[in-house]
Formats: C-alpha cells, sequence, structure tokens
C-alpha cells in the first residue's frame, strides 16, 4: 500500500545542510499497522510527511495505493488534504491518505463537526452531504454527542477522535499517525490505539505509525521499523523481528535483562511463539544434562494477538561446554540467542547455521 524507495531529504537552512532521510526503503502492506519508532531527530516525522509529500522528498520515490506521488505535480507544503497549493492530482491523491498529528490541529473557531467537515468543504462537498458525513464519523469515533462543541470544552483524547474523525473525511485507504497519542495519559493512549486498531479492522484502512514507545509497538503493530540517522536499520512483522538474533529492535520491545553471575557462565536468551512450554523444556535440559539453570529475567506479552515470551538464562560453564545444552533447546523449538562474551557469540551463530 506504501512503498517508498532511496527517500532522500536533504534540509538546506541558513548554509547548513542536515539528511534527515538518507535513502528509505519502506514497504507497508494492505491492511497493516506498521509502527515505526526511533530517537528523536531520527527521521520518523519527515518521513511521514514525505510519504504524504506534505515535505518533497530530495531524491527517492513514493507510491501510495499504486499512484506515484513524487510523479504527481505541486508544491506543499498544507496541512489538510488539499489546504496547500497543490496541483489538482497530488490534491486528489492526498485526499485519500489521513493525518493525524501530536497536537491535533484543530481549529478553535470551528465546532467539531466544522472541524471534520473541513478537508470535505476543500474538495468541495455539498453542504448536506458534509453534515451527513460528519456525523457518521464522529458517531464511528465515539463522540456523536460533542458535534456541536468547541475544541477547548474537549479532553485531549476527545480532541484526538476529533482529529481521527477529520483524517477520516476523504474515505482514506491509508492513515498516517505522528506521535498521536504522544500528549495524552496512558489510559487514554490505549483507548486511542484501540480506535486505530478497529478503525484497521473495520475499514481495513492501513495505518503508518509513528512513536517512541515501544509499547504501541506491541499493543497495536503487525510490523515495525528501527530508524536511527534518516536510515531504517532493522524492519520486519513483529514476530519475525522477535525471532531476529541479535536484534535491537527486539531487546527494546521485551528487555529481559539479567547479568552472568561469574565469568565461567554461559547467558542465553531464549524467544518462544504461542503456546510453546519453555518451563518442561528448561527442567528437561536441567535433568538430562543433571545441570542448575538459573533464571534471570523474563517477559510475556501478547504481539498482533500472538503470545511471545523471551527468556534469559544462565548454564553453568563456558559456552563450550554448553554446546549440547543448547543444542536440546534448539531441537525443541526455542529460539537460542547466546548473551554475553563476543567470541561465544560469533561461535553461536556459526553452530546456528
Ligand atoms: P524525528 O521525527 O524522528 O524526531 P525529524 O524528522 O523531525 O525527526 O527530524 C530529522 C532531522 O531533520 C533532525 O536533525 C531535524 O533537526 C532535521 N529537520 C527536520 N525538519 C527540518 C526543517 N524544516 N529544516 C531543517 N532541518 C529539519
Ligand atoms: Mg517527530
Amino acid at each position: 500500500m506504501i512503498t517508498t524507495t532511496g527517500l532522500t531529504k536533504v534540509y538546506r537552512s541558513r548554509g547548513r545542510e542536515v539528511t534527515a532521510l538518507d535513502g528509505v526503503d519502506l514497504h507497508v502492506r494492505e491492511g497493516e499497522v506498521y509502527g515505526v519508532v526511533g530517537r528523536s531527530g531520527a527521521g520518523k516525522s519527515t518521513l511521514i510527511r514525505c510519504v504524504n509529500l506534505l515535505e518533497r522528498p530530495s531524491s527517492g520515490t513514493v507510491t501510495v495505493d499504486g499512484r506515484d506521488l513524487t510523479a504527481l505535480t505541486g508544491r506543499g507544503p498544507g496541512i489538510l488534504p488539499g489546504g496547500s497549493r497543490a496541483g489538482a492530482a497530488l490534491r486528489q491523491a492526498r485526499s485519500h491518505i489521513g493525518m493525524v498529528f501530536q497536537h491535533f490541529n484543530l481549529l478553535s473557531s470551528r465546532t467539531v463537526q466544522d472541524n471534520v467537515e473541513l478537508p470535505l468543504e476543500i474538495l468541495g462537498v455539498s453542504g448536506r452531504e458534509r453534515s451527513r458525513k460528519a456525523l457518521e464519523l464522529l458517531d464511528l469515533v465515539g463522540l456523536a454527542d460533542k458535534a456541536k462543541a468547541y475544541p477547548a470544552q474537549l479532553s485531549g483524547g476527545q480532541k484526538q477522535r476529533v482529529g481521527i474523525a477529520r483524517a477520516l473525511a476523504g474515505d482514506p485507504k491509508v492513515l498516517l499517525s505522528d506521535e498521536a497519542t504522544s500528549a495524552l495519559d496512558p489510559e487514554t493512549t490505549r483507548s486511542i490505539l484501540q480506535l486505530l486498531r478497529d478503525l484497521n479492522r473495520q475499514l481495513g484502512l492501513t495505518v503508518l505509525l509513528i512513536t517512541h514507545e515501544m509499547d504501541v509497538i506491541k499493543s497495536v503493530c503487525d510490523s515495525a521499523a528501527l530508524m536511527k540517522g534518516g536510515r531504517i536499520v532493522e524492519s520486519g512483522t513483529v514476530s519475525d523481528i522477535l525471532a531476529t538474533p541479535g536484534s535491537e529492535l527486539a531487546d527494546e520491545l521485551f528487555p529481559v535483562g539479567g547479568e552472568a553471575s561469574g565469568p565461567d557462565r554461559t547467558v542465553v536468551d531464549l524467544t518462544f511463539h504461542g503456546e510453546a512450554a519453555t518451563q518442561p523444556v528448561i527442567s528437561q535440559l536441567s535433568r538430562t544434562y543433571n545441570i542448575d539453570i538459573s533464571i534471570l529475567g523474563a517477559a510475556m506479552d501478547t504481539v498482533g494477538g500472538r503470545q511471545v515470551g523471551r527468556m534469559r538464562i544462565e548454564l553453568p560453564g563456558r559456552f563450550e561446554e554448553n554446546v549440547v545444552p543448547i543444542g536440546f533447546l534448539r531441537e525443541h523449538g526455542l529460539q537460542v540467542d547466546v548473551a554475553g562474551p563476543e567470541a561465544a557469540v560469533e561461535l553461536a551463530k556459526e553452530g546456528a547455521k
């Protein structure tokens, strides 16, 4: 649904150049919720603004729903679909992409309903149809009773619901969200994420969202990417990421912690999906080889409706002495990553091949 190839954005201001995007290849499949994470300044906002051409890329292409937006003429920036001086073709294409902002960007002088109607006004939809559509959307986001209220009378969560209703006005296939929950408390965050997930399911909406919260990725995303210095350094479905040895994103999603208790110890991270029974495998291992195993840390969570767990355990003896027990764990279907001294990790990778 969304593809970028070699997307690059260089900002030039006062003689200085900042490369905000450095050759980003992004692939978001139709109907998925795709999360982009990364530190402040990584280029996340620039990426999302380039996807709907609020920002014109310096090079590379952006294709949304089969249309190459970079080939369409027009100039940004503009806040709402068609709010800029963009050419008609670009304006048209953009109206099928909804955008939700961290600070809601509602017009304080307009009622809730009039805020939702705004993009429809710009698209030239008639008054009656606008009103019908706006009320339908407010109902969809659970705010049917607030149509005549003004933004100042709403809570943060309600404002964001208005922002989402407005983003849906043009019947988009794609919803872009830049830190939509960052200004909200945890409980409101959960309800807004649930709403995005429901819209994704009900309307088949493809959602590309930016966040700096790992919990957001865990609770709603099918796929995720980690950005650093204008590049995507890791990406994939959340389950694939968790199954990738040495994945930084997996460690951030499921920090298991725990240090080796001594030099002659081997620390091993286990990842398992679904109902894989880790505990019995570990006690079998302990009995079979007559070794004491310590659990240093564990984390369990639900990702995209599936249970995923990680556990860090410690085996007595150096890695070389634990080749057989590690093989036993792998044979029993667990993903095994050896943590600790680099030489051991390298050896373990060789062993995994
Ligand atoms: P993020 O959303 O991940 O925090 P941004 O995309 O906002 O990152 O910014 C990426 C980099 O581009 C930063 O170094 C930022 O300072 C720079 N940048 C963003 N917008 C502009 C701009 N309009 N002019 C100049 N530099 C910018
Ligand atoms: Mg940002």
